[in-house]
């Protein structure tokens, strides 16, 4: 791996990051603040949150069973994605490697920082190539971006082969586990000590059905961790997203039950969809959404929407020509789905 320092982006390395009147003092003992310029009255919402969100990584880390100095918590992992670039990548100079089909922001964000975005299309069956994502990459490519459980495919990759890249790549190496709860296959949180080049981004938002909150967590080695830090905005997570993050860690048994119950019902859901007369195939999945190719993706989800039905066109992406991506809801909203698909034509 080529070192931090030569992955980082110059002006990043030197950077004197903003202190804050909180990170400045952080102890516990203290009870009177004047030292933020806060209003004294409107309790809890006149004082500013912790910076570095320590309550909600402690709690974060005995669940996940990674060390706090190796989480970052950010508005989203959109957050986490963003700063990867901020952080690495000298716009108008360095690129990104990422499969393709996958998560949108990937692209998003490298335009956004003026970064050059190679694309390496996954095969028919959904699965990545290593030595395609090797022969794009150059000495200027600080990141590789893979997505497993991949969005919008649905299925994971294949993890002989992802750590294969790890071994083979000098820079970082992302991996976007947003829906590894739903998945049949293991987490690679657990290879992060012995992988200074791996950066696991997970969220809030799916399993943990906070969506709302915005919360998105990337893990890594503690260095890469202390970099986003240094760049992050000082507040990024906000008083109430860490307050009800804290709630719903402490009831890991109710995630637990939603996820059991969305899986029973993905299992459900897609066997009847693939027997609709307007599917033509219903592909493997590993999260809580499943790809499905129909007659006319357009036209059914035009009338799907006249119904107040909401699926995901994704028909114009790369290998997903005439495909809808379905997420699975709750056992009557997917009765309402297969209901309204059944009145279509073949
Ligand atoms: N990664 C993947 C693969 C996603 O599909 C999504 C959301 N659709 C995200 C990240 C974004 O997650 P967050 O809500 O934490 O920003």
């Amino acid at each position: 791996m080529r070192t931090l320092d030569e992955l980082t982006r110059p002006n990043i390395r030197r950077l004197k990051p903003y202190s804050s009147a909180r990170d400045e003092y952080k102890g516990k003992t203290a009870s009177v603040f004047l030292d933020a310029n806060e209003n004294p009255y409107n309790q809890p919402y006149n004082r500013y949150p912790d910076p570095l969100q320590g309550e909600v990584k402690q709690a974060l880390s005995a669940v996940k069973g990674v060390d706090p100095d190796s989480i970052f918590l950010g508005n989203g992992s959109d957050e986490a994605i963003d700063l990867l670039f901020r952080a690495f990548c000298e716009p108008a100079c360095d690129n990104v490697v990422a499969i393709d089909p996958t998560y949108g922001m990937y692209e998003v964000c490298a335009a956004i920082n003026n970064v050059e975005y190679r694309k390496v299309p996954l095969d028919d069956a959904f699965r990545f190539r290593v030595d395609d994502m090797l022969r794009k990459a150059d000495a200027q490519t600080k990141l590789m971006f893979l997505c497993s459980p991949n969005n919008p495919t649905g299925n994971s990759l294949d993890r002989a082969e992802m750590e294969r890249l790890l071994d083979a790549f000098d820079g970082l190496v992302v991996v976007d586990e947003a829906y590894i709860d739903f998945s049949s296959g293991p987490s690679l949180l657990g290879q992060l000590k012995e992988r200074p080049n791996l950066v696991i981004l997970q969220t809030f938002s799916k399993a943990w059905g906070c969506a709302g909150i915005r919360l998105g967590i990337a893990c890594a080695h503690p260095e890469v961790i202390a970099i986003l830090n240094k760049i992050k905005y000082p507040y990024n997570v906000n008083l109430l997203t860490q307050r009800e993050a804290l709630h719903m860690l402490q009831q890991p048994l109710q995630v637990q039950q939603w996820v059991d119950v969305l899986l029973k019902e993905r299992e459900r859901l897609m066997e009847a969809f693939a027997g609709l007369p307007c599917c033509l195939q219903v592909y493997p999945t590993d999260a809580n959404f499943f790809l499905a190719k129909v007659t006319d993706a357009n036209g059914i989800y035009a009338r799907l929407v006249e119904q107040g039905i909401i699926v995901r066109n994704r028909s114009h992406i790369t290998l997903c020509d005439n495909c809808l991506r379905i997420t699975v809801g709750t056992s009557e909203e997917n009765d309402a789905l297969l209901e309204a698909l059944s009145h279509e034509a073949v």
